[in-house]
């Protein structure tokens, strides 16, 4: 009696975690102040619930919330996690601590130390036998092995990461690996823009059938970066354009900044420095204000190049100062290589011989050292990975090398399997491309922020749902019509894991989920809030029609039917259910909906209750 009472008390309060942390990855992206906020709250209540598992996990949320308000106190932050989860033995926690203090560096310009945290990220994850820590770990480090020019050992980390995500069945995890596999392709050092550019305009067209602007002005930025590439100016110019205005509307400014840059970048390219200036600048400004001194560097030495271009050497030669000690403090030759052959056409142009020699050794000392790392890594192999016709190639230089006829015989059946499967996984690649929010070279970003679908029923998750329901209900507040909400539970979960074990309770989470999902009107729509919790948001329902929907709701879940389940064995859910207030908010209806919900539950359960 005492335990069940005991799980009853918890069982609210752990989905109110959820469902905040739910919100933190929502509101991170548009409002990291406010995402830190609400990661805070989740952590008091986690506190409380005693559950230490889900503390952590909201800790490390919060963390990586703080890297994007302050990083140096993030960075603290992790420190204080680290030094918990030492001393806990608990190396998932710690895994997901590094990663953050990594981000946070990311963040604070210091990726060198980064790069290092990752390492340490995903050490932590290997002891903690957590593939879904792991994945996630891989997925930062190879984005931070690419930005330091480590091709092949970034290519292998993704696609690491990836097979972790299929794997475990996280749609959104591979469409982040694969689509941080593309941006390699679409390195300047890698060179296949094409492949690049393919893959980027199939999300594109899954953005937008998603509606995700974030993701689309993403999409438009990376093939604007592609054909800027290939030296298609005025095609990219237009998709730069197109990624700028959807990410004023959005207010995201630091991708304004970004693109602005890069309008900068190719205004210059075309010859029309004058005109790029205020572009560059403007753009210069947005990043000395946020305090972002990567993007700093990265735009000095886009603004000295303009400058160059209309004679402003002295100008163009202090960017270039700048722009070398940061890149040089981050030991970062791929950037360094361009810095030293600017600086030497400044010199040359100034007509100071010395220094342009000097530069120009410096410039062949930074190719040199990338190209050693390049040869090092073998890029050039590892590029065709995916390369169907070209891996069919070697396996049949492989076989011509095989004198021996029994073995060549074996050797041919290997290979039509090996064919085989690099097919699929060509195929695989293309189907499993989707929606992701990455810019550039991605760094910052959490495969589990970009998470939207539950890979147990399909139905969308907490992020899913509730981004959802903010649109609908700023839909209905702008329309003036209804809207209701219902959240519903299934009644004693618990003692059907018990007796059907864990498998049987997932196939009753997917037998319900798909009931619910026929029984829903058009335009309504139900998520997974978190074990076996769910949402249904109804647009355009006022809370009597909800009432009679959550009825049939109910009567279609008691009067079905379970695989393996015995003919007269019932499984039930209780519901509650809010219509919204005018001017109401997400947080207070969905309170009221739990309220609704918790009373449903001790009035005997098997019932709706309005809140
Ligand atoms: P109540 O009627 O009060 O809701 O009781 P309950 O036992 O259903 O609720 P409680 O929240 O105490 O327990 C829910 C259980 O659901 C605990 C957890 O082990 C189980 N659970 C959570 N997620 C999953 C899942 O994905 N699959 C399975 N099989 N079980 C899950
Ligand atoms: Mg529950
Ligand atoms: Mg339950």
């Amino acid at each position: 009696m005492c335990l069940t009472g005991w799980a009853q008390a918890q069982g609210p309060s752990e989905a109110e975690v959820r469902a905040l942390l739910a919100r933190v990855e929502a509101e991170v992206e548009i409002d990291p102040r406010r995402a830190l906020a609400t990661a805070r709250s989740a952590s008091a209540l986690a506190r409380r619930s005693g559950d230490l598992a889900l503390l952590r996990e909201a800790e490390i949320e919060a963390c990586d919330a703080l890297a994007l308000v302050d990083a140096p106190a993030a960075i603290a932050e992790a420190d204080r996690g680290l030094e918990v989860a030492r001393k806990a033995d608990d190396s998932k926690s710690a895994a997901g601590f590094h990663s953050c203090r990594g981000y946070a560096l990311d963040l604070h310009g210091k990726p060198a130390e980064a790069a290092l945290e990752y390492e340490a990220a995903v050490d932590a994850a290997e002891r903690a036998e957590s593939k879904s820590a792991l994945a996630d770990a891989l997925a930062m480090r190879g984005e931070s092995r690419h930005y330091h020019g480590r091709y092949d050992d970034a290519i292998a980390d993704l696609n690491r990461a990836h097979a972790l995500t299929v794997e475990l069945g996280l749609r959104s995890g591979q469409r982040y690996s694969l689509n941080a596999i593309a941006n390699v392709y679409s390195d300047e050092n890698v060179g296949e823009y094409d492949k690049a550019i393919a893959y980027y305009r199939q999300l594109l067209r899954q953005d937008q059938a998603a509606g995700f602007r974030r993701g689309e002005a993403t999409a438009h930025f990376n093939i604007a970066a592609a054909l800027e590439m290939k030296n298609e100016l005025d095609a990219a110019l237009a998709e730069y354009r197109r990624a700028m205005e959807i990410d004023t509307e959005l207010d995201n400014r630091a991708a304004v900044a970004e693109s602005e840059r890069s309008i900068g970048a190719l205004l210059t390219k075309q010859g029309k420095a004058g005109e790029a200036l205020p572009w560059i600048d403007r753009a210069m400004a947005r990043f000395v204000e946020s305090g972002d001194d990567e993007s700093i560097a990265r735009c000095r030495l886009t603004r000295a190049r303009a400058l160059l271009a209309v004679g402003r050497q002295r100008e163009a030669a202090a960017d270039l100062g700048a722009a070398e000690r940061h890149f040089r403090a981050n030991a970062n030759p791929r950037y360094l290589v361009k810095v030293y052959e600017t600086l030497a056409d400044v010199h040359a142009a100034s007509g100071e011989w010395r220094q342009a020699y000097e530069a120009s050794m410096a410039y062949r000392a930074a190719q040199t050292q990338l190209e050693r790392r390049a040869r090092e890594e073998q890029t050039s192999r590892l590029r065709v990975q995916f390369d169907t016709a070209k891996k069919e190639q070697e396996n049949r230089a492989l076989l011509i090398e095989n004198a021996h006829r029994g073995e060549a015989l074996r050797n041919a059946e290997r290979v039509r399997s090996l064919q085989r499967l690099t097919i699929l996984l060509g195929a695989a690649l293309f189907v499993l491309l989707g929606a992701t929010a990455l810019q550039q070279l991605n760094r910052g970003r959490r495969l589990k922020r970009l998470a939207m679908t539950d890979e147990l029923t399909g139905l969308p998750n907490r992020r899913g749902i509730l981004d959802f329901l903010d649109r609908a209900l700023n839909d209905a507040r702008a329309t003036g019509t209804p809207l209701a909400v219902v959240a519903f539970d299934i009644d004693h979960f618990k003692r059907i894991n018990d007796m059907h074990g864990h498998h049987g309770g997932d196939r009753a989470l997917r037998s319900i989920a798909e009931i619910v999902l026929r029984g829903l009107p058009e335009g309504a729509r139900v998520g997974r809030m978190g074990g076996e919790e769910f949402l249904a948001v109804l647009p355009g329902t006022d809370e009597a029609h909800a009432h009679a929907l959550a009825e049939t709701l109910r009567e279609a879940v008691s009067g079905a039917g379970f695989e393996g389940f015995a003919p007269g064995e019932r499984v039930t859910i209780s519901l509650g259910l809010a219509g919204a207030g005018a001017g109401e908010d997400v947080e207070t209806l969905l309170r009221r909906a739990d309220g609704a919900l918790y009373r449903a539950k001790h009035e005997g359960r098997d019932r709706t209750v309005a809140g």
